[in-house]
């Protein structure tokens, strides 16, 4: 099919994720990414752009680096799929012994799935299910934070707090304590009051992803760690967004010296390359589920494609490459140059209401638009037509570029995006001038 053709077709038969498909036929022709080169997309018209948001936050090493497709061409060589339910693959193995080095110490074991989603989902229904195996069955309400986003499914649409995503399957979910983050004091009340009732506190460490780059206090980990641990509950971090890198540290919960009971993986696992995730839980943990199989201890959950080996092989290349690369440590500069970029270019704008920055997660919240504007998907389109792929949450304008960018990439990231802004929200203030 030609561009034309494929364009037609799209609008024809796809349901896009996230998208008001209204918008989505009447638009501009929406844009086919045929191909990439590092962190360069390509479309079908052979244009290119900045992957600007890691093709949603989970592109590490660029696309197409040698050592990851090496290694998952020679995992198709031997099998592409396998199941982990009554089998083992060699990747599954090795990949779990990486994770176990690389996470906090007494996260011992690791249960793969294929989401972040399914990633919280397993988290909170191993967290449930040990209560009941303890014998507090009535343990049934999560604590989690304001504005939260731990994915689609329903469990961890329970758990989210952001209203326009979540409000509409209300009466489907479970019950939680949505507290404010950076309020320890809160916290430790709910925690109070409620403590023979919760089965668990989650949250994103360091930084809420979804909401808006939305950064923590400092110490407001470590705090939610201590208060957990004097009450016995387990504590989930969900490094989905965060994780490899994103903040600067292999996982966020190190900058705070914090070992979670559950931490909750996926996105830039495989380098932003395949579908996998993976749940690691202490031995504590794991040992609840341990028992003759008649006492109905067993963990029943797992999915067809969990632990898949073209992942778990294109997994253990993006930890290689880590290696090879030394990319936290050529990341540390690049923080740095971004937060100057953005300082320079993007702060002053009079559109810029807060530019937040953790690591290589940046949130741009621009001043009042009427929500009809959609101000931040107009400056997304503005920054396409020259060239960056960059996504908004609702007002705010999310830069998170592949770790392996390069300075003159990351300058004309941020070049455009300041171009982009002063653009879109200069048009809607000449078109408010003249109304
Ligand atoms: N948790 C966090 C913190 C996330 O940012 C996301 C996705 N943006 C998810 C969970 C869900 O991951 P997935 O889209 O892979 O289901």
């Amino acid at each position: 099919m030609d561009t034309a053709a494929l364009r037609a077709a799209d609008r024809r038969t796809l349901w896009h994720p996230f998208t008001q498909q209204r918008g989505w036929e009447d638009e501009e022709p929406p844009i086919l990414i045929e191909a990439a080169e590092g962190t360069t997309l390509i479309d079908t018209d052979g244009r290119a752009y900045i992957d600007g948001v890691s093709s949603l936050w989970c592109n590490v090493h660029g696309h197409r680096h040698p050592l990851i497709d090496a290694a998952v061409r020679d995992q198709l060589d031997r099998v592409a799929h396998t199941t982990m339910l009554g089998l083992s693959h060699p990747r599954a193995v090795e990949l779990a012994a990486r994770l176990i080095d690389l996470a906090p110490p007494g996260l011992t074991r690791v249960f793969y799935s294929d989401s972040g989603s399914t990633a919280v989902e397993v988290a909170l229904k191993m967290a449930y299910q040990q209560w009941v195996h303890g014998g507090e069955p009535q343990r049934t309400r999560f604590v989690c934070l304001r504005d939260a986003y731990h994915g689609d499914t329903i469990g961890s649409v329970s758990v989210g707090g952001i209203d326009l995503f979540h409000h509409a399957f209300a009466p489907l979910l479970f019950e939680a304590h949505q507290v404010e983050p950076g309020d320890v004091e809160e916290l430790a009340a709910v925690l109070r009051e409620h403590a023979d009732r919760i089965a668990a506190v989650v949250l994103e460490p360091l930084v809420q992803g979804a909401a808006g780059i939305r950064v923590h206090p400092p110490g407001y980990l470590r705090a939610v760690r201590a208060l957990t641990r004097e009450h016995g509950i387990p504590l989930i971090c969900d490094e989905v967004a965060t994780g490899f890198g994103r903040t600067g540290t292999m996982l966020a919960c190190e900058q705070e010296d914090v070992a979670p009971d559950l931490v909750c993986l996926a996105k830039g696992l495989t380098g932003g390359y395949l579908p996998l995730a993976a749940t690691l839980a202490t031995e504590e943990l794991y040992a609840a589920f341990l028992g003759a199989f008649e006492d109905l201890k067993t963990f029943f959950h797992g999915h067809t494609y969990t632990g898949n080996p073209l992942a778990c092989a294109a997994a253990l290349a993006t930890l290689d490459v880590f290696e090879q690369e030394r990319t936290l440590e050529r990341l540390q500069p690049k923080i740095a140059l971004l937060r100057a970029l953005l300082e320079r270019e993007v702060a002053p704008l009079e559109s810029v209401a807060e530019v937040r920055q953790r690591g290589f997660m940046v949130g741009i919240e621009l001043t009042d638009f009427p929500l009809a504007d959609r101000m931040g998907h107009q400056v997304t389109l503005a920054a396409r037509r020259r060239g960056a792929i960059v996504r908004p949450l609702g007002d705010v304008v999310v830069l998170m570029p592949p770790l392996a960018i390069d300075e003159a990439d990351l300058r004309r990231l941020v070049e455009i995006t300041g171009a982009a802004i002063a653009e879109a929200t200069g048009a809607a203030r000449s078109w408010a001038r003249a109304a």
